[in-house]
């Protein structure tokens, strides 16, 4: 029986699976809406109450002093179960996080790199990324990548962080020095291709050649259809990856929002004008 002539002239959209389809974002609405977000851990409230938009093709950082609860944010959103939610929404792309786990919110298209990435000993990155692309793509309906497939998306987007292949043969993050482990988050970001990725203190512990490099990853692959929380504790990191909107978290609210003029702000006075102007 002659095989079916292709449809060549077939809109690539109709050949993507129902749930993709459904996950493009529309440009109108947020990628990221939190409202009023209350959480703590251990019956000590931390977050009191966070009101935070983020469009599509938006880059957003978060400053704030150590123990603001800028880590707890991101854990927060990332559904880490330590931490309870106490009250409030937060919605990617139009679904409701917070009753979804970790793994399902990470294949909804949230990314999340950690302060301190962990090492996981006897698992490569080729089968850890392997696991994690094909999780998300059943996910989505779509069939699992072959091979061949799989080994090319890896070398395109490890071209992106400058990622030695020795690495990537190796086991997760284990032995990598503080510089590779945060290109390796990176890699893993470019590999997933989220709706939001966040960025949790990316910049600790980088020489300026590999905060470069990380920061050339991060503006390589924003595009107008995703967008970034960078979370910093210093301005440094904001001359690479130029953010649109600051916000200063401090004791669990977001206290200030501004424009890049405010990270600039914040590294002239430091942040006792902010302690002040909350009273606290
Ligand atoms: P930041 O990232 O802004 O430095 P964190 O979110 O890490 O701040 O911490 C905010 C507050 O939550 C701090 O008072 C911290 O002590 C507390 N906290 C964070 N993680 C834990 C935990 N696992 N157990 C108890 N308290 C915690
Ligand atoms: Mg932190």
């Amino acid at each position: 029986m002659p095989s079916k002539p292709r449809n060549y002239s077939q809109s690539p959209l109709k050949t993507l699976s129902a749930k993709s389809r459904n996950t493009l974002p529309n440009m109108n609405q947020p990628i990221l809406k939190v409202e009023n977000l209350r959480a703590g851990i251990e019956g000590k409230e931390i977050l009191k109450g966070i009101n935070l938009t983020v469009m599509p093709g938006e880059v957003h950082a978060i400053m704030g002093p150590n123990g603001s609860g800028k880590s707890t944010f991101s854990s927060v959103l990332a559904g880490d179960p330590r931490f309870t939610v106490l009250g409030g929404t937060a919605t990617l792309a139009g679904t409701d996080l917070l009753d979804l786990p970790p793994e399902t919110r990470s294949h909804a298209g949230l990314f999340l790199s950690f302060q301190y990435p962990v090492e996981i000993p006897g698992v490569t990155m080729v089968n850890f990324m392997r696991a994690a692309i094909n999780a998300k793509r059943k996910y989505l309906d779509e069939e699992p990548l072959s091979a061949a497939e799989f080994l090319k998306l890896m070398r395109q987007k490890r071209a992106i962080v400058e990622l030695d292949n020795k690495l990537a043969s190796r086991s997760v993050n284990e032995g990598f020095s503080g510089g590779e482990k945060k290109r390796n988050e990176i890699f893993q970001m470019a590999m997933l291709e989220p709706k939001l990725s966040i960025l949790d203190e990316t910049d600790s512990g980088l020489d300026i050649d590999a905060l470069r490099i990380v920061a050339g990853g991060v503006n390589k692959l924003r595009t107008d259809r995703n967008a970034t929380i960078v979370i910093t504790h210093y301005q440094r990191l904001l001359d690479y990856i130029k953010p649109d909107f600051v916000h200063i978290l401090y004791k669990g609210r977001i206290v200030h929002s501004g424009g890049p003029e405010l990270a600039l702000e914040l590294e002239e006075k430091g942040y006792d004008w902010i302690k002040e102007q909350v009273g606290e």
